[in-house]
């Protein structure tokens, strides 16, 4: 199949590798100079527990110039809308578009490029790393889910979750993909931003007495958010399986993404989290009080970052 990977970050990486070593007709397209001349110069390295390979998978610099079968968008949700307006020559009338990404707002994004019944979304839970122009590292284990946008039955989903699956990639195809999607959000609204906020691996969340009720005050609002757009997030099921992520054998010392961005100094997908659930609540009438806060703090950590004390006393080594 001839598949583009628009935005071929970590996880873009990840799964053209993937899908180029199954056999597929790849082509990773990215903005980042470096990390496509690193790939075509010396392949794209992937490190996991089995050791290191090297993948010789092709890579342009933005725009697009051909169609392709299968567009997968893997670009930060702060950038879906830059990388689908690049990638647009590669969705042509017959082209699925599929986004495993984090966040709201994607799918209102792709949906003006592809027409509904070919446009996948989804999540997974696999975890990559971006060492390096050229070279990720591909974490643990994790299950990708993903469906059409209508609901039901859907043999483009079928079909892209059994290419996925026997590329490597675990794979579930779900008949009601927006309950996935907002499940997947309502989880980082409460663990990338607590995690970020407080500077802790997810492992650490595990110490804290109070996380049950600062978690419950933000899920109430994201699944108040979701009931008024018709989707239902069940906020018990998401509290189990935050939970579930204390464990260090489930968890380790991950870092959550929001945490990782603000580390290195790049946006967060904050927005597009407990900012989208602030600014959608606004739009519905309802009071988002911890999801306000908690984008507003996470917006001070991004603007005063490279000014945070570390120590006692800054100025003593
Ligand atoms: P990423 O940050 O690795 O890549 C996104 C873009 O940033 C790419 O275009 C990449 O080339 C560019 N970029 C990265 N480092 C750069 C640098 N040093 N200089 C210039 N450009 C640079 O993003 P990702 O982690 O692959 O995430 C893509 C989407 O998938 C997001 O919505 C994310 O939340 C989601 N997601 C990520 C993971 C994960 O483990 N990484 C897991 C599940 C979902």
């Amino acid at each position: 199949m001839k598949i583009t990977i628009a935005g071929a970050g970590a996880m873009g990486c990840r799964f053209g590798g993937a899908l180029y070593a199954a056999g597929h007709d790849v082509l990773l397209l990215d903005g980042w100079q470096e990390h496509v001349a690193a790939i075509n110069a010396n392949g794209l390295r992937i490190d996991d527990a089995a050791g290191s390979r090297v993948v010789r998978v092709p890579a342009v610099n933005f725009p697009a110039d051909q169609p392709a079968e299968l567009v997968v968008v893997f670009a930060k949700a702060t950038q879906t809308a830059t990388v689908a307006a690049a990638a647009a020559a590669a969705i042509g009338p017959d082209t699925l578009v599929l986004t495993l990404q984090n966040g709201l707002g994607n799918i209102e994004v792709l949906s003006s490029y592809v027409s509904e019944a070919r446009l996948l979304a989804g999540t997974t839970t696999l975890g990559t790393e971006l060492l390096g122009p050229g070279h990720i590292r591909a974490l643990g284990s994790g299950e990708t889910v993903l469906g059409a946008l209508q609901l039901g039955p859907s043999h483009h989903a079928e079909r892209m979750g059994l290419t996925l699956a026997a590329a490597g990639l675990p794979t579930r195809v779900a008949d009601d993909v927006l309950r996935v999607v907002w499940a997947k959000v309502a989880f980082n609204c409460v663990m990338n931003s607590l995690c970020a906020i407080a500077s802790i691996p997810v492992s650490a969340l595990a110490r804290y007495d109070g996380f049950d009720a600062l978690a419950g005050s933000i899920l109430r609002e994201v699944a108040a958010v979701a009931a008024a757009e018709g989707v239902a997030v069940d906020t018990e099921a998401a509290l189990r399986l935050m939970k579930a992520q204390f464990d260090p054998a489930a968890s380790g010392d991950h870092l959550a993404s929001t945490l990782q961005d603000l580390m290195n100094g790049r946006p967060t997908e904050i927005a597009h989290l407990n900012g989208a659930i602030a600014s959608r609540a606004a739009t519905h009438g309802i009071d988002a009080p911890a999801n306000t806060l908690i984008t507003q703090l996470i917006g001070l950590l991004e603007a005063t970052w490279p000014r945070r004390v570390n120590r006692l006393h800054p100025d003593t080594q």
